[in-house]
């Protein structure tokens, strides 16, 4: 694999949609020099979120541990100390809320693409996640509010932790036929060896 080949996926979430940000969140991406190679607007199924959070065995415990340490820090006594029961809590609510309405899910291309995507999309939680960040610029949610309510924490995005990830999440959304390969002009000054077309 070429550095420039790497993906993530990319799905920016029902409340994404509905706070009107597709244009904003794209815009982060596109600006980076990611190559935007799928691209749709669909509502997920229930099946597909489920398929999507297992992939990884260790996922519902890793939640919830992330949960609990993050209630901790705070110094606030977490809901449940069983980090399985709040990664199945936290399963059951994200089933709500990507089934809720539409969303856009795309795959974008480019050297370091899952890192480079996560550092712009910033932590799990909004009250935390850093400044300047999608999460930490345009929502307000926290683990507290969601358990409180009962729901998945609302923040705006879903973002491949890394590549090998990514390669087992994309299929869950699009088809093989649905990424398409071609070439950017701009991927001349991102990846050539040689900066040698520029000068006339
Ligand atoms: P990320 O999306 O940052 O990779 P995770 O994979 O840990 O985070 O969790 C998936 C999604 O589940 C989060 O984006 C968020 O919407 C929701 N979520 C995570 N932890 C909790 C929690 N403790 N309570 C409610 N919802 C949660």
């Amino acid at each position: 694999m070429t550095f420039s080949s790497e993906k993530t996926l990319v799905i920016i979430k029902p409340d994404g949609i509905q706070r009107s940000l597709i244009g904003e969140i794209i815009k982060r991406f596109e600006r980076i020099g990611l190559k935007i190679v799928a691209l749709k607007m669909i509502i997920p199924k229930e099946e597909q979120v489920n398929s999507h959070y297992l992939i990884d065995p260790e996922w519902k415990k890793n939640v919830g541990e992330k949960a609990i340490s993050a209630y901790e820090k705070k110094g606030i006594e977490p809901p449940t100390k069983d980090p399985e029961e709040a990664g199945e809590k936290v399963l059951n609510g994200l089933k709500k809320y990507m089934t809720s309405g539409p969303v856009v899910a795309m795959v974008l291309q480019g050297a370091h693409a899952c890192a480079i995507v996560r550092k712009v999309v910033g932590g799990t939680e909004p009250l935390s996640s850093d400044v300047g960040t999608i999460r930490g610029d345009f929502v307000l949610d926290s683990y507290q509010m969601a358990d409180t309510d009962g729901r998945a924490v609302r923040n705006l995005i879903h973002a491949s932790g890394n590549p090998e990830e990514a390669e087992k999440e994309i299929p869950i959304w699009f088809d093989e036929n649905e990424l398409l390969h071609y070439r950017l002009v701009q991927d001349a000054i991102l990846y050539d060896v040689n900066l040698d077309g520029i000068l006339e």
